[in-house]
């Protein structure tokens, strides 16, 4: 396809520097394709790209079309494509691993350290058009799930890597924050059959969507003792599972006192703050900590399939839907934690 689209940029290695730009329309490789997109959903990432933090500074060489999270139609395909189709509705993984190192071939590519990421190391989706790689798109051609929540897989996938760590039919879970991943990990600790979902949060609104979205109780961390009053809604023997979706350093440690014996510790916000760790407190206690990084490709995806045919419903994720044109205060509402996800429609 030839022609130009609009593409948000981030165009120079400093603080802001995103703009909305007109570049030609991208054309796909033989073992690529070409989506039109038809919704974007803004991430932490884009904030941290806005503000080029250090993350940001060791992994992106500008100019290039930023966003990771979307949803499009496929408008053209290369040579050698066999599995999509022109017309398929697509998500897409976010990740690019190079399927030729030894993690990849042992079945870990979601841990691949050479791993590329759209909208980071390549032209991403805060545009009309982006190309992907055949192998990355998630093609879902139920018309019932709108664009803007077929836009939410990548994170979606996260927090089903996360909550599927561990089975959680009949256990407790705690989960700590209520941002846009911890409310999807609210509604699949549901779906899952788990029998108590605490959810810590100190952002009232916040509070106020997790126990609409399932959660059974939830506690205010900054009013309240947490390790107390999760002890006290678990029978003084706290949750099988806690998932941190928060990076908070007294969110983790409060979990790790009130973790269950046996239980685990799944963390998804990896901060890079150090946290210390009683190991002999922890480990007499059996406990165990797990770092989620990305989905698993191609289980989680599975798994993602199998919820949104369980009836998952992500309406109450999409808070705000807005023209690509006004990218930045979209991300301005992400980084003030004012929305759960921000759409960018660029049609
Ligand atoms: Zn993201
Ligand atoms: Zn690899």
């Amino acid at each position: 396809m030839t022609g130009v689209m609009k593409a948000v940029v981030k165009i120079a290695p400093a603080e802001g520097c995103l703009e909305l730009q007109t570049l030609p329309i991208p054309e796909p490789g033989p073992r690529e394709i070409l989506v039109r997109v038809k919704a974007a959903a803004i991430c932490g990432t884009d904030v941290h790209i806005r503000h080029w933090n250090p993350w940001s500074q060791a992994r992106i060489s500008p100019p290039v079309v930023i966003g990771h999270e979307f949803s499009g139609e496929v408008v053209e395909i290369g040579s050698d494509v066999h599995t999509v189709r022109v017309g398929d509705r697509v998500s897409s993984e976010s990740h690019i691993p190079c399927n030729n190192c030894q993690i990849c071939h042992e079945g870990n590519r979601h841990v691949c350290p050479h791993t590329k990421c759209i909208g980071v190391h390549q032209d991403g989706c805060f545009a009309e058009y982006i190309v992907i790689p055949e192998e990355i798109a998630f093609v879902y051609n139920d018309p019932a799930l709108p664009w803007e929540q077929l836009a939410l897989m990548e994170p979606l996938g996260v927090s089903v890597h996360a909550m599927m760590d561990v089975p959680l039919t009949g256990k407790a879970v705690a989960i700590i924050g209520a941002g846009p991943l911890g409310q999807m990990g609210i509604l699949l600790a549901k779906l899952s059959g788990a029998s108590r979902i605490i959810v810590l949060e100190p952002n009232t609104a916040r509070r106020k969507t997790a126990l609409q979205q399932g959660a059974d109780a939830v506690i205010d961390p900054v009013s309240q003792d947490p390790v107390e009053a999760v002890l006290h809604l678990t029978d003084g023997c706290g949750p099988h599972v806690a998932v941190d979706f928060s990076g908070s350093t007294a969110g983790l440690t409060a979990a790790m006192s009130y973790l269950r014996p046996e239980g685990r510790l799944i963390c998804v916000a990896l901060s890079d703050k150090p946290i210390s760790v009683s190991i002999s407190d922890f480990g007499y206690r059996g406990c165990s900590i797990r770092g989620i990084a990305g989905r698993r490709m191609y289980e989680n995806w599975e798994e993602m399939r199998g919820f949104l045919a369980l009836g998952l419903d992500l309406s109450s994720i999409v808070t705000h839907v807005l023209p690509l044109k006004e990218f930045s205060q979209g991300i301005d509402l992400t980084e003030r934690g004012e929305c759960a996800k921000c759409i960018l429609m660029p049609q």
